[in-house]
């Protein structure tokens, strides 16, 4: 490729670690790896492509599914734990809004 043309051309950045991946869009054979969810990942550079391997891939998939069902069990103690306050929280405002209503209706 010349210095002309690749000047030409829209710089694409890997999507992983943001380095330049040399092409410009699909039209330029750009990478993308597709995920076991039928997602795809990309563009990325030549390294991410090659370490990227679908069975990584999988790995990554199943560990992030495991972080988020634990995230979501934390969430909902937490919300659990909050439930008695947020309520409180919530007539209290409710109270609030009706004061102020009241005193702008006088
Ligand atoms: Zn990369």
């Amino acid at each position: 490729m010349t210095d002309t043309l690749q000047q030409r051309l829209p710089e694409e950045h890997c999507c992983v670690c943001d380095a330049l991946t040399g092409r410009a869009g699909r039209a330029d054979d750009s990478l993308y790896l597709e995920t076991q969810t039928g997602e795809e990942l990309g563009p990325l550079c030549e390294d991410c492509h090659n370490s990227f391997r679908r069975d990584d891939l999988t790995d990554a998939l199943v560990a992030k599914d495991v972080e988020i069902a634990g995230l979501g069990r934390r969430l909902d103690a937490a919300l659990l734990v909050n439930e008695e306050w947020l309520s409180r929280k919530w007539v209290g405002m409710v109270a609030r809004i009706e004061e102020l209503e009241a005193s702008n209706a006088e």
